[in-house]
């Protein structure tokens, strides 16, 4: 029998009664036998993240104020749940010495990890699995970056040993033996390595919606969920946006060929969504696959007559940016022509900066700069191959009234761009999806 990897995240653990579903779940399936837990995640839209209140509790400390109220949220948290579910387990002395580390000034790192680690000895304890520490099993190197050999050979070795265990997800460590996290949403990235590492069959990641929908629910009402889609228009989508997977998740089971089936913790008998390599059938399929899309960038237009002809001016034009330690989201060129579109995060407070060197190293005719732009990828591996894709997209956005200010599309032509203002993002989203998913029934816009 095959060995399936199973991540829940925080919405899947949020309270007592998520944990019971996630017990029926992975009772109902011998196969499933390495768990990767969240941190509890929102109750109801009111509700507090616990990562969130331990960054919270970081920053106070680190500006000597106290904490403790907030601390106390996230001990009430794990103790409820313990008590709701009958544990014998005694968190106290962890939760004792964490507060205690924090006041000390423990690294936002190592407090933000601290959700995960509680919430994954909780699971182990109520699902009778081993707990094993993820810093123990998941490892960076001493500049930070994750480091897949060590992490393989060290987590084929242990898992070896336990036949079922629970591995908290988000954090491992560094060489010096510090807690180290990755990014935001980061145990989905921990699941993709845990299921690499074991060489599962399947790495399955349940989560609080219906599988990955063709776009996010919090804009369009009641999305289609998408079947199966492939790793690459996945990435488009989760780089995009798309929340519902970390995009650095696909890597690990990529390379090894193990698919990904995001399912819904509250209604796991649906099939959820299948992430599998392209096939070559898919091209056949028409259409598009879904929509994502982020708000914030900056778009610098540089003109120059002659552009075409003056050797360098590309490369001249990108050693300014890199010079400020800015990279770029995209580059969409013209004969006399060149955009960069930048994400504010980038930029900054380097933007004046950044035109006077342009200005400079450059010499171009002008530099026009437009603020608080958005961008919507719309992906599909069969667009390529269905004429009339573009024209329906435009009109849609056109009909609109949306003004259409950057279009880009890919080499691999599974995607089309576009970049509009930041107050039309929403409609903006809802037209191109109700262009190509016909409502039978009037949409609420
Ligand atoms: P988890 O806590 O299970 O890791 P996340 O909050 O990270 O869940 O991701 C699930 C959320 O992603 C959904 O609740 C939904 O609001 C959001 N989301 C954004 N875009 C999509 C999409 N295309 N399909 C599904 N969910 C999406
Ligand atoms: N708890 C972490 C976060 O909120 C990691 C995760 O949920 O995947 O970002
Ligand atoms: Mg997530």
């Amino acid at each position: 029998m095959g060995i399936k990897v199973a991540k829940f995240g925080g919405s899947s653990l949020a309270d007592a009664a998520q944990f019971r579903k996630v017990r029926a779940i992975v009772e109902a399936d011998p196969a499933r036998r390495y768990v990767i837990p969240s941190a509890p995640g929102k109750r109801d839209k009111h509700d507090h993240k616990i990562t969130d209140l331990l960054y919270k509790c970081h920053e106070l400390a680190q500006e000597k104020r106290p904490f403790g109220e907030v601390f106390a949220l996230v001990k009430k948290r794990y103790l409820t749940i313990c008590s709701e579910l009958g544990l014998s387990l005694d968190l106290i002395p962890d939760l004792t010495e964490i507060e205690a580390r924090i006041g000390a000034g423990a690294s936002a790192d190592y407090t933000a990890s601290r959700g995960e680690f509680l919430n994954g000895k909780i699971l182990a304890a109520y699902l009778g699995f081993t707990f094993l520490d993820a810093a123990t099993l998941i490892f960076f190197d001493a500049e930070g970056r994750f480091d897949a050999e060590k992490t393989q050979r060290v987590l084929s070795r242990e898992l070896a040993r336990y036949p079922r265990a629970v591995i908290p997800g988000f954090y491992g460590s560094t060489p010096e033996g510090h807690v180290r996290t990755f990014s935001r949403g980061g145990s989905d990235i921990t699941g993709a390595i845990v299921a690499r590492g074991i060489n599962a069959t399947l790495y399955e990641n349940w989560t609080d919606v219906p599988g990955f929908l063709m776009a996010d629910p919090r804009i369009v009402k009641n999305p289609k969920p998408i079947r199966e889609i492939t790793y690459r228009e996945l990435r488009e989508l989760a780089y995009m946006g798309a929340s519902v997977l970390h995009e650095e998740a696909i890597f690990p089971v990529r390379e090894a060929k193990i698919p990904i089936n995001i399912k819904n913790t509250n209604d796991p008998d649906a099939p959820g969504t299948l992430i599998v390599n392209d096939n070559g059938n898919l091209q056949t399929r028409g259409s598009i696959t879904g929509i994502a899309g982020l708000k914030g960038f900056t778009i610098i237009a540089v003109e120059k007559t002659l552009m075409h002809s003056e050797l360098g001016f590309g490369r001249k034009l990108l050693s300014v940016i890199e010079a400020h330690g800015i990279s770029f989201e995209h580059m969409p060129s013209g004969i006399a022509t060149i955009s960069l579109v930048i994400a504010d995060s980038q930029l900054n407070s380097k933007l004046d900066k950044v035109l006077v060197d342009i200005d400079r190293v450059c010499e171009p005719d002008s530099i026009e700069v437009f603020h608080d732009i958005a961008l919507i990828t719309t992906v599909g591996l069969g667009m390529a191959y269905t004429p009339g894709i573009a024209a329906k997209l435009f009109t849609a956005l056109a009909q609109g009234g949306i003004n259409v200010r950057m279009i880009d599309q890919g080499s691999s032509e599974i995607n089309i761009i576009v970049g509009i203002e930041n107050k039309d993002f929403e409609e903006a989203m809802r037209r191109i999806y109700y262009a190509f998913v016909p409502q039978t029934t009037e949409p609420e816009c």
